[in-house]
């Protein structure tokens, strides 16, 4: 059914120290890790607390209102976007105006279908299920699930399973799921067509960015001046979650150099030691845009073969990398692969290359 999956149930960034990849937008969501405590420490509170993504904020405003007014449940949800841009921010905001309760859980973390059954039948009228990486979920989990949303009901099977065993439908409250994804193209259509709403997340202008930083700066203790919070704000790659963590390391340099104030100078500074470029591009963007320069004259490139070359897993790359590569003008997908723009060469210091124009033509540029 086109879906990927990973047979040892690794991680799909394992292969990337993530912790140790201060941009890196990838991490614990609220459900353990080490950036786990760190999200919910700065999470918006409130509709009015989160800035931007304003459309995905203001349809979901209109259901819930509908929803509230007729007494019902929310229908299911689906928050698909790159990862650190607030999908389980928002989902704990939902459950809050809906004044219900959240329960937070993952596509992998669901290995058995009575894994999900557990969570099922704890559920309270109207809470919200949020399920992060659903686009992992095992095919018996995921089939098991099609019931519970679409007729609040499971089956339980008693006995081994074997002969003799028999299903037990089993009626659970109405509930709303909220699925967030990264990869809404390896979604199985009989799982996507079961979501009422489905909300695509963008990446955050660095005006959004730099309120936040404001926001985090204030919640955490930190002096920052607007040009120091811009600056962060500016080279964030688009995502809350690399904002607030630049902010984070930028402080300690600041504390380590000074009085821990953050001004221009300073972000500045710091950003620097971080190896974050003005653009906001980090040591591993700059790796596999030269990479495809050095090693495959600038592409088109098949995503195995850069894979292999940057020994590094093929869905870091096309998940995490890429589309802020691809947003920023830096990268292009072509039907015969990656290529890099000249914009790429620009910022990477290298001469674009020559276009020879074909013989008998004038090369008009
Ligand atoms: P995702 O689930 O998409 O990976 P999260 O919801 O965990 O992302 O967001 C990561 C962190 O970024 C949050 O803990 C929060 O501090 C911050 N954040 C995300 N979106 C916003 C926003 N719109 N406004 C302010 N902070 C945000």
């Amino acid at each position: 059914m086109g879906r990927r999956k990973h047979e040892d149930g690794s991680n799909d960034v394992a292969a990337v120290p993530v912790s140790e990849r201060v941009v890196s937008a990838d991490g614990a969501n609220g459900i353990g890790g080490p950036s786990g405590e760190e999200d919910a420490a700065l999470r918006p509170r409130s509709f009015a607390e989160f800035v931007g993504q304003r459309k995905v904020v203001d349809n979901l405003g209109v259901y819930v209102a509908a929803a509230r007014k007729r007494k019902g449940a929310l229908d299911h949800v689906l928050l698909a976007g790159p990862p650190g841009l607030g999908k389980t921010t928002l989902a704990y905001l939902l459950a809050h105006e809906m004044g219900t309760q959240v329960h937070i859980t993952s596509g992998p973390a669901l290995e058995r279908k009575g894994d999900l059954a557990g969570i099922l039948t704890a559920l309270g009228r109207g809470d919200i299920l949020f399920i992060d990486e659903i686009h992992r979920l095992q095919a018996v989990v995921e089939e098991s699930l099609y019931p519970a949303m679409e007729d609040y009901r499971i089956e339980l099977v008693t006995g081994s399973g074997g002969v003799g065993a028999r299903a037990i439908p089993i009626n659970i409250e109405r509930f709303t799921l909220v699925g967030a994804t990264t990869r809404t193209g390896q979604l199985t259509s009989p799982l996507l067509n079961r979501f009422g709403i489905v909300e695509q997340f963008s990446f955050y202008s660095p005006a959004e960015l730099t309120t936040i930083v404001r926001r985090s700066a204030r919640l955490l203790g930190i002096t920052v001046d607007d040009d120091g919070a811009e600056e962060i704000g500016r080279r964030a790659r688009g995502t809350p979650r690399v904002a607030n963590r630049l902010l984070r390391r930028v402080r300690d340099f600041a504390e380590v150099r000074g009085d821990g104030h953050i001004s221009r100078d300073a972000a500045c500074y710091g950003l620097d030691r971080l190896e974050v470029d003005p653009l906001g591009l980090d040591a591993g963007d700059r790796r596999i845009l030269r990479t495809i320069v050095e090693r495959f004259d600038g592409g088109p490139v098949g995503i195995e073969s850069m894979a292999a070359s940057l020994a590094e897993d093929r869905d870091t790359i096309e998940y995490v990398y890429e589309p802020y590569l691809i947003q920023e003008g830096f990268l292009i997908r072509t039907p015969r692969g990656r290529q890099v723009t000249r914009r790429a060469y620009e910022h990477l210091g290298l001469p674009p290359p020559v276009v020879v124009p074909p013989v008998g033509q004038t090369n008009l540029f």
